[in-house]
């Protein structure tokens, strides 16, 4: 079950490099997990200011 980015998203890129395995990347609406390469860490979901990453 692999972490989510909902559409609080305001596409300020912080989890972007905190993502240990570059599975966080920049969407065409906003920032987006490749559900296949995350390892569910959750150290993303600790770098958001508006807490719009979450476990799916
Ligand atoms: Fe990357 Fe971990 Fe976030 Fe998955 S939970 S996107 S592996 S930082
Ligand atoms: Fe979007 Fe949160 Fe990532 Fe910033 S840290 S790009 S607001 S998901």
């Amino acid at each position: 079950m692999a972490y989510v980015i909902s559409g609080d998203c305001i596409s300020c890129g912080s989890c972007e490099g905190n993502c240990p395995v570059g599975a966080i990347s920049q969407g065409a609406e906003h920032y987006e997990i490749d559900a296949g390469a995350c390892i569910d860490c959750g150290t993303c979901a600790g770098t958001c200011p508006v807490g719009a990453i979450s476990q799916g």
